[in-house]
């Protein structure tokens, strides 16, 4: 494997990562009734302008990775937690 080969591999595993913390997080805050990936873009890009899409998307994954984790979410410091539905998770 090349350094490029690398990197692309790198990039991509990268890539699927943000794609299933933004689904997780889509769900969990009840903007997508599932974890499906066509019906989450289609609800996330019906919240906001072209123009916000990538800051949502940064913002959300940041989320993600320090609040909202897949196994551990920290519900009780979440800026969030009063408006989260917390949906596919048990309270
Ligand atoms: S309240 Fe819990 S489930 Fe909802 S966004 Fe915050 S950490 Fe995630």
């Amino acid at each position: 494997m090349t350094g490029r080969e690398g990197a692309n591999g790198h990039s991509e595993k990268a890539r699927r990562r943000a794609h299933l913390a933004l689904r997780r997080l889509a769900r969990r805050l009840g903007f997508a009734p599932r974890n499906e990936p066509r019906l989450t873009e289609l609800a996330l890009t019906r919240l906001l302008p072209p123009e916000r899409w990538n800051a949502m998307h940064f913002l959300l994954i940041a989320h993600g990775r320090e609040v909202c984790s897949s196994q551990r979410p920290l519900c009780d410091s979440c800026l969030l937690e009063d408006l989260c539905p917390r949906q596919g998770l048990r309270r």
